[in-house]
């Protein structure tokens, strides 16, 4: 079991634990009494996750509540709206839920994100406590304290930055996780090692086959290893003004590649291949090496993760996709390039020409 601490500010009220091992999730019940930070609890999770674990969930928490109660909604993306966050608070409002309420957010990104939300906003602030059940969610989106819900024009659109009192990630979750998911929080390990950590990246390389098989204690590592990275960057930039920027490495084309699919292409799947365009784009301006260009590419191979833009998905649309980014963040579209492995930075003057022809390239 490993414990890390994230330090937000000297506040103690804002700082929170991250608590990570194979049978984390034991030790909830009583980190949770211990913590003291709501009389009740309420579970908020999907269909998906409520069939999978629901029992064992009550059951783990029976010495906190013995009649605790679960909120699950449908599972999917199309679940992660505003309509769904008013449905959860009338459900809690119907549970008995005060202000002395506190959330559990049990789930994927979805449900994290979304629980995040409603315990954000709901009676002005409840606490929040995060266990993670996908790869993705464990390594990423629960640490960090963005919550949101997606708008008919895009994804997380509104929102707000709140930060969870503890997160347990169990990594016995994984085992049910279908490969689709288990390859999209991969993907954003991968980002871990390209963009802040050498011996991360050379643990991928070297343990690929057993972490492909879900060897539970390589996963540990490795999973350790990306939360404190995410927890190192969060604690310089809570609120995303600079370095935390890095972590969007793979992300400018991904999220074009997410949207011009109708998000039929998976977030780690977008992003898997945006790392390698951003690689791409980062040795033809000159910053990155050769060499260093291809260790990045093959690894990305070797963890089986997808590298080529799908032929369907039309050039034109990828680059209008970034133009439409630009207008956003004021005429510039920011690329998270590298300089070498580990040493990332921000470059928002990469020409338009230049991107089109590596989205050509990786076409091919
Ligand atoms: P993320 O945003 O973290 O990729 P989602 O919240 O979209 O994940 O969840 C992806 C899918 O995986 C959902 O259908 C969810 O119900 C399901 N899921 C979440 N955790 C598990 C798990 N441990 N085992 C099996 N399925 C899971
Ligand atoms: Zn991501």
């Amino acid at each position: 079991m490993n414990r890390m601490k994230v330090d937000l500010d000297r506040r103690h009220d804002r700082s929170y634990e991250i608590v990570i091992g194979q049978d984390a999730l034991d030790r909830a019940g009583i980190m949770l009494t211990q913590g003291g930070w709501a009389r009740r609890y309420f579970i908020i999770t999907d269909s998906h996750v409520s069939a999978l674990y629901g029992s064992r969930i009550r059951e783990q928490f029976s010495a906190v509540d013995p009649n605790i109660g679960i909120i699950a909604f449908p599972a999917g993306e199309e679940s992660k709206n505003i309509h769904t966050a008013i449905r959860v608070a009338e459900e809690l409002l119907g549970l008995g839920a005060d202000r002395e309420s506190g959330l559990i957010a049990l789930g994927g990104g979805v449900v994290g994100d979304l629980a995040g939300f409603v315990a954000s906003t709901f009676m002005r602030g409840l606490p929040c406590i995060q266990i993670p059940t996908t790869l993705l969610a464990q390594v990423d989106s629960s640490i960090g304290g963005k919550t949101a819900v997606d708008l008919p024009m895009g994804k997380n659109l509104v929102g707000t930055f709140s930060q969870p009192k503890m997160v347990f990630i169990d990594l016995s979750f994984l085992e049910t996780l279908p490969p689709r998911e288990f390859a999209n929080g991969l993907a954003e390990i991968l980002k871990y090692g390209i963009i802040d950590d050498l011996s991360l990246f050379q643990e991928l390389r070297d343990g690929a086959g057993r972490l492909q098989q879900r060897d539970m204690e390589r996963l540990e590592s490795v999973v350790t290893c990306s939360c404190r990275i995410k927890k190192r960057i969060v604690e310089m930039d809570e609120n995303e003004k600079g370095v935390r920027r890095f972590l969007n490495f793979g992300h400018t084309i991904g999220h074009a590649l997410e949207a011009v699919s109708g998000y039929a292409m998976a977030h780690g799947e977008a992003v898997s291949i945006g790392m390698a365009a951003a690689t791409r784009l980062s040795e033809r301006m000159n910053y990155l090496s050769g060499p260093e260009a291809e260790s990045v590419l093959s690894l990305i191979r070797t963890l089986g993760l997808p590298h080529r833009i799908p032929q369907e998905l039309s050039s034109d649309s990828i680059l209008a996709c970034l133009r439409v980014d630009k207008k956003r963040s004021g005429d510039r579209v920011n690329f998270i390039l590298l300089k070498s492995l580990g040493v990332p930075f921000v470059n928002g003057g990469v020409p338009q020409a230049l991107v089109a022809e590596v989205v050509e390239e990786l076409k091919g």
